[in-house]
């Protein structure tokens, strides 16, 4: 259950980001004993939400690091990650971050194209070093989720396609400064039709088959994360189903003898423990409809504009009366929408509003369009 005190929150300036420490703990320890079930290696995707206190939680409870860029690297390690629990991913690393991740011997280099090989060797090679990589292979399996959160169709920038494999499986041979440990996926994002993950072992164990025809040993499976949480319902479902997600990889992903099994999770762990706090700014009547303006916008949670997706939107401080409300954002833009026609017990200036389960991909996102200041985030313990 979420801890919001409202005598606590009222005195921070608004709008900020309310962490409950205390759910995020338990989201991890669940998430650690299922995993663990299999012996299941998680790496938490920092691109989630790279606040220090949770990375430290994430540390203590022994996971990974997923990072898609040189700066997460670097945010990992300073927060101490060992080197060898990182792996790194993207479609489009730089010379800079692939050096970076050379020079602290990262785990794994999770690549994307042949391309990015042949520049990953050369790098490798002027520092007579060899990189550990696994192929990200675009399994064409659908992720049913927003389209700006699915990267697992061949019409997506990521990852080698089935077709391309035999190509690069030939360049290999010739790249004396890498060594293929293993395979990696990740087909989408906020992912909640757990037979989608079914599909997914499926195409993962047809490419098993076709790497062992081919004598290649893989010792690392990796099949990403995903796993989506309960936006509509924080309360009913606060900490995900991850008994149903492990077990169902453990079910069907045909794990060969001395293979080891990676996921990446981020959404799952961190987003039902973050909570935006705005202010009620004005009541505005419109023609149609009635407007609350709150103190955040767009530039402190942009997934709403993003992606069209919802949050749950609670006033703290009211609890009288029924009134539908356009919930809106400071920022001069018409996407800068929280949610529309609202339900929201009878609202007025002042009154203190949560924006629920924006623990991932909210702060981190934020910007300072309109030279905003950037939200501050408190924790509660
Ligand atoms: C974003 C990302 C993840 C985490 O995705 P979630 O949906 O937050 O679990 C994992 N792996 C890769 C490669 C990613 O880009």
């Amino acid at each position: 259950m979420l801890n919001l005190n409202l005598e606590e929150l009222q005195q921070h300036p608004t709008p900020f980001y309310a962490y409950d420490l205390n759910l995020l703990r338990q989201t991890l320890q669940a998430a650690k004993q299922e995993a663990g079930k299999y012996n299941f290696y998680v790496h938490y995707a920092l691109k989630a939400n790279a606040n220090e206190p949770v990375l430290d939680e994430m540390r203590r409870h022994g996971f990974g690091a997923d990072c898609v860029s040189g700066n997460e690297i670097k945010a990992a390690i300073v927060n101490g990650f060992a080197p060898e629990q990182v792996v790194f991913a993207g479609v489009g690393k730089s010379d800079d971050e692939i050096n970076y991740a050379l020079d602290q011997d990262i785990f794994c280099f999770n690549c994307e194209s042949g391309h990015e090989l042949e520049v990953l060797n050369e790098l490798a090679g002027k520092k007579g070093k060899i990189a550990r990589i696994a192929l990200r292979i675009n399994p064409n399996v659908n992720a049913n989720t927003h389209k700006y959160i699915t990267t697992g169709l061949e019409e997506n920038k990521f990852g080698i396609n089935a077709w391309e494999l035999e190509q690069v499986l030939a360049q290999l041979q010739q790249l004396e400064h890498i060594n293929l440990i293993g395979i990696h996926f990740h087909i989408g994002s906020q992912i909640t039709d757990l037979s989608v993950f079914r599909n997914l072992c499926t195409r993962v164990n047809e490419f098993q088959e076709w790497f062992a025809s081919r004598n290649v040993s893989l010792q690392h499976i990796n099949v990403g994360g995903g796993l989506g949480v309960d936006y509509y319902h924080p309360e009913q479902q606060p900490v995900p189903d991850f008994e149903a997600y492990f077990g169902l990889f453990d079910q069907f992903l045909e794990v060969r003898p001395g293979q080891e099994v990676h996921f990446e999770l981020g959404r799952a762990l961190v987003a039902q423990c973050g909570t935006l706090i705005s202010k009620v700014l004005y009541i505005k009547n419109g023609q149609n409809t009635n407007f609350a303006i709150l103190d955040a916008g767009m530039t402190e949670l942009i997934r709403p504009a993003l992606y069209q997706s919802y949050h749950k939107i609670e006033n703290l401080s009211s609890g009288r009366g029924e009134v539908r409300y356009d919930v809106v954002g400071p920022i001069c833009e018409s996407s800068d929408c929280f949610g529309k026609a609202v339900l929201l017990p009878e609202t007025k200036r002042g009154d203190l509003i949560a924006i629920r389960t924006a623990g991932a991909y909210g702060e981190v996102m934020s910007s300072a369009y309109n030279l905003r200041d950037k939200a501050k985030a408190i924790y509660m313990p």
